[in-house]
């Protein structure tokens, strides 16, 4: 059965919108109709898109974020894990008895609030 062959148990109408999935609103009385499977390669693109959104809203960092993590929580690399950079909050971790991450983070905190919100979407969010 294709979309052409529909036909709108209301109506009898034959012209009908997709709304998504199987569904379909029949374009003359506005009826729901339960219709076949859309082209197999819609359905995957949509997922695709779907997915990829997901990905970018799950990595995208705030700037804001960052600031705080690393002014309140710099001196254990939270903010360089929250970035990313897993191998260096390690690090940061790793050397926070020495107290010399606390020092590197308030710098850090300096160059991260001076700079543009480009520039932190450039180096972080590309
Ligand atoms: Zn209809």
């Amino acid at each position: 059965m294709t979309q052409q062959e529909m036909k709108c148990p209301t109506c009898g109408g034959d012209k009908f919108r997709h709304k998504g999935g199987t569904t379909y609103r029949c374009v003359y009385c506005g009826g729901t109709v339960i219709g076949p499977e859309p082209q197999r390669s819609a359905v995957a693109s949509e997922r695709d898109r779907v997915s990829q959104q997901d990905t970018s809203r799950r990595s995208y960092k705030d700037k804001t974020t960052a600031l705080i993590l690393c002014l309140f929580l710099g001196g254990i690399g939270v903010h360089k894990f929250y970035l990313g950079q897993t191998a260096l909050g390690v690090l940061y971790l790793l050397f926070f008895w020495t107290q010399i991450p606390i020092i590197i983070s308030l710098i850090e905190f300096i160059v991260m609030a001076v700079s543009s919100n480009e520039e932190f979407d450039r180096k972080y969010n590309s």
